[in-house]
């Protein structure tokens, strides 16, 4: 579920202070190809960035079954992970089950000068019967934001992802392509949202929220490897023709 966009801006404004340490704290860099300065050398491997949603005390949504978000979506990032061939280099924004505020987790990305981050969540009704596949981009800026006077230094967090935009919604529409080829008759809708993870990311990104755990099959289905890989299959392969295009 999406609750990144409801922080304060005041407490946005505290995180760049806190970026260096939290980056030296979070960030689980593979040892093999990373540059002694942090920085990609050209020709390098493309950085993949996936974020799971939530952890520690923030469970995410859960299923009637008692399956939590937070662990569905951690499963699958490393299944993705995984699943990335030797042409990339994957960092998770989280490692284990631990909070991870939501300005960290785009800052990661943007620290290692990733090429894509991809965040995953699961999503919830209040009907049990409803399912929804949804690859979400960052909303366009609305007019009153425009005219708004920069944010405080160094960064007006929320503008960052602009310049990404339309790289993002590629990037979107080559992963619905092959999450609908994998999943059958499963839907796979693109949305804008206003998520902070997608707003303070400097690079193309997206939110994918992969069905409704409140929905009875799919919560079975997410805690399933079959299911968990045929998933990070298809994300990884939407991936690939993104690189192929761009
Ligand atoms: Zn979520």
């Amino acid at each position: 579920m999406i609750n990144e966009n409801r922080r304060s801006k005041k407490s946005w404004l505290l995180i760049p202070v806190l970026l260096s340490a939290v980056f030296m704290m979070t960030a689980a860099p593979d040892a093999a190809g990373q540059a002694a300065d942090g920085v990609s050398p050209k020709n390098s491997r493309r950085r993949i960035v996936i974020d799971p949603g939530h952890g520690g005390h923030d469970s995410g949504v859960k299923g009637a079954d008692g399956t939590m978000e937070k662990q569905v979506v951690f499963a699958l990032a490393e299944a993705l992970k995984g699943q990335m061939g030797p042409g990339y280099q994957v960092f998770l924004t989280r490692t284990g089950d631990y909070k991870l505020d939501i300005r960290e987790r785009s800052s990661i990305a943007n620290h290692h000068k990733a090429d894509l981050l991809i965040s995953l969540h699961a999503g919830a009704s209040l009907r049990r019967a409803l399912n929804r596949w949804t690859i979400y981009h960052s909303a366009a800026p609305r007019s009153d934001e425009e005219a708004l006077p920069p944010q405080a230094p160094p960064f007006d967090w929320h503008r960052l992802q602009q310049p990404h935009l339309s790289a993002s919604v590629d990037l979107a529409g080559c992963l619905k392509k092959r999450l609908e080829a994998a999943m059958g008759d499963q839907e796979v809708d693109i949305a804008p949202a206003p998520a902070a993870v997608l707003q303070g990311a400097d690079l193309p990104a997206v939110l994918i929220e992969t069905g409704y755990l409140t929905h009875p099959a799919t919560a079975r289905a997410m805690t399933q490897d079959a299911h968990i890989l045929r998933t990070a299959r298809a994300i990884a392969d939407g991936i690939a023709d993104y690189f192929e295009k761009n």
